[in-house]
């Protein structure tokens, strides 16, 4: 089943594998998620991809890429999701930007009532009563455009929080940006003396590309 943004069709999913507990500090990856062999052995080379299974029928190919930053080509605003978002039941109840509602909100531009506190708000979140993060982005890979557009997404607040400033930035520049996806690690050490960690994804730097440098692969 291919997904279909807009205009285009994604080639691909890249999501952050998301390490919680009981794992070894060091081991980031990344997960993407393809129909495509071709993409599926093009990011393997490029991430050092490694086969974790397929979907029943074999048209999934999912690789484990290990790397810790992801440089991509976002080609405008438009690709770059910056939102909180409480689903239920299926359809979508709140979207908002922490103080107001965003689209397709019918209240768009009011104050959407969520708390300014941000441990309030991500205690809203957790208890299922309050949005979270829905963050998403739809790329070319900067090392690989001519395979065409992936997305990712995340709804860890800390992914959420890197995208604040840059998802302004991208906005301002109108056109085409690289950008960077980067694995943190925090490491805990636990009572028995294991080494643990969690990781999670941040956004990082928008570089500013001409559309000379950026259509070359985009118009593809
Ligand atoms: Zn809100």
């Amino acid at each position: 089943m291919a997904q279909v943004h807009g205009r285009e069709e994604l080639v691909g999913q890249i999501t952050a594998d998301e390490g919680r507990t009981g794992r070894r500090a060091g081991l980031w990856s990344w997960l993407l998620t393809t129909e495509s062999r071709e993409v599926a052995e093009c990011v393997s080379e490029l991430y050092q991809g490694e086969a974790v299974g397929a979907a029943p029928g074999g048209d999934l190919h999912v690789r484990k890429l290990h790397s810790r930053g992801i440089a991509v080509i976002v080609a405008s605003a438009a690709d770059v999701r910056h939102r909180l978002a409480l689903e239920k039941e299926g359809g979508l109840v709140h979207a908002c930007d922490g103080s107001r509602f965003l689209p397709p909100m019918l209240d768009e531009g009011k104050p959407c009532g969520c708390p300014d506190d941000p441990f309030e708000r991500k205690a809203a979140a957790r208890s299922g009563a309050g949005p979270r993060p829905d963050a998403r982005l739809v790329f070319c890979l900067a090392a690989a455009p001519e395979l065409g557009e992936l997305s990712f997404q995340s709804s860890a607040w800390q992914l959420y929080e890197s995208l604040e400033s840059l998802s302004h930035k991208v906005e301002r520049t109108g056109g085409p940006a690289q950008m960077e996806l980067v694995l943190r690690e925090q490491r805990l050490a636990t009572r028995s003396g294991l080494d643990v960690s969690f990781s999670y994804p941040e956004v990082h730097t928008v570089r500013r590309l001409s559309v000379a440098q950026a259509g070359l692969h985009l118009a593809a």
